[in-house]
């Protein structure tokens, strides 16, 4: 029950009806029986600077952000750790003396999904160059592996390639289309979907190229959870892939973002429990021109 005392933790995003992190958040307080309530914060992306001295008037402890505001509220922060900073782009705040500080846990999210699978990868193809696909690098490069990166819009892919190549990186960027695909997975040993295509409602697309063959024994790791089984994981199966779905990743960089406003640690099971439950009760999609923004799901 939210009081007084209530300690206060949201979400900013456009549109954010159908986030799990709600559940995931709440159900994690309640099992550590905190007085905490996390709160779904619809922000339209002009008013992102209001809402973020609005956060820090109302004296909430922290935030989480996502679609459309990850890049852009990185301007507006006090500070920004290493992660943050080098993908350029946040999923969590902190508010504290005064401050806001950027985090990005969805680095450390995807690596820890990584390290429950077991998955070491030396070689990856990242398809994407949004939030999801920045973070994915950096964490791709923190294990030390080498990065192609391709994208729809191939000039986001050669920008995400040239702002985040270091003498310390390896990464560059290919053409969507056939040819360079198959060359790049031939010696990769890990494609990652941090793209949105597949995500519910659009379940049939996929964002890899019908005539782009799988190789044998490679993993694919499908950042999209709603659905779990997306069209590009059930199409690895069908190749003899390793699969791992999204869920892994989005209750491991909530778990980290609840640590980082908290300072404890919440039970990964209860969270995950409360994801799959909220996953079988989304509402319906908005009807085409309702008014009411789509929101597909949101990554946080
Ligand atoms: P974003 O910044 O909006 O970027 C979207 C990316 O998807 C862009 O690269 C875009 O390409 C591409 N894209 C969109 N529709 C496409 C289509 N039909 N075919 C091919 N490419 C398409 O979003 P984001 O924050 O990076 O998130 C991307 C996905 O990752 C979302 O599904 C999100 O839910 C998921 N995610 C999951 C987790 C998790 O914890 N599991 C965490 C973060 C994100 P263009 O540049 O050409 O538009």
């Amino acid at each position: 029950m939210i009081g007084g005392n209530t300690a206060l933790v949201g979400l900013l995003g456009w549109p954010v009806a159908h986030s799990l992190s709600p559940a995931m958040h709440n159900a994690a307080f309640a099992a550590l029986g905190m007085d905490w309530a996390y709160l779904p914060l619809p922000v339209q992306p002009e008013a992102l600077p209001t809402a973020l001295r609005g956060l820090a008037a109302l004296g909430f402890q922290g935030a989480n952000v996502t679609i459309p505001h990850k890049q852009s509220v990185m301007a507006l922060v006090d500070v920004a750790t290493d992660a943050a900073y080098f993908a350029g782009a946040a999923n969590t705040l902190v508010c504290r003396d005064g401050e806001i500080i950027a985090h990005n846990t969805d680095v450390s999210g995807f690596l820890d999904a990584l390290a429950e699978a077991d998955c070491r990868p030396r070689r990856a193809v990242v398809l994407g160059a949004g939030g999801a696909a920045r973070a994915v690098c950096v964490a791709l490069f923190r294990l030390g592996a080498e990065v192609v990166v391709a994208n729809r819009s191939a000039e986001r892919a050669q920008a995400l390639a040239a702002s985040l190549r270091s003498p310390g990186t390896a990464i560059t960027a290919c053409p969507m289309d056939q040819t360079a695909l198959r060359g790049a997975l031939s010696d990769a040993d890990i494609l990652i979907n941090a793209t949105s295509a597949g995500m519910w409602p659009d379940v049939g697309a996929t964002p890899l190229p019908q005539a782009v063959t799988l190789p044998a024994g490679i993993t694919v790791f499908d950042l999209v959870y709603n659905p779990l089984e997306t069209a590009l994981l059930q199409r690895a199966r069908l190749a003899g892939a390793r699969c791992l779905d999204g869920l892994a990743m989005l209750v491991h960089q909530g778990a980290a973002s609840f640590e980082l406003w908290t300072g404890r640690q919440p039970s990964v099971d209860v969270m995950r429990s409360a994801a799959i439950a909220a996953l079988q009760h989304l509402p319906p999609t908005p009807a085409p021109g309702s008014g009411a923004p789509e929101d597909p799901c949101s990554d946080t």
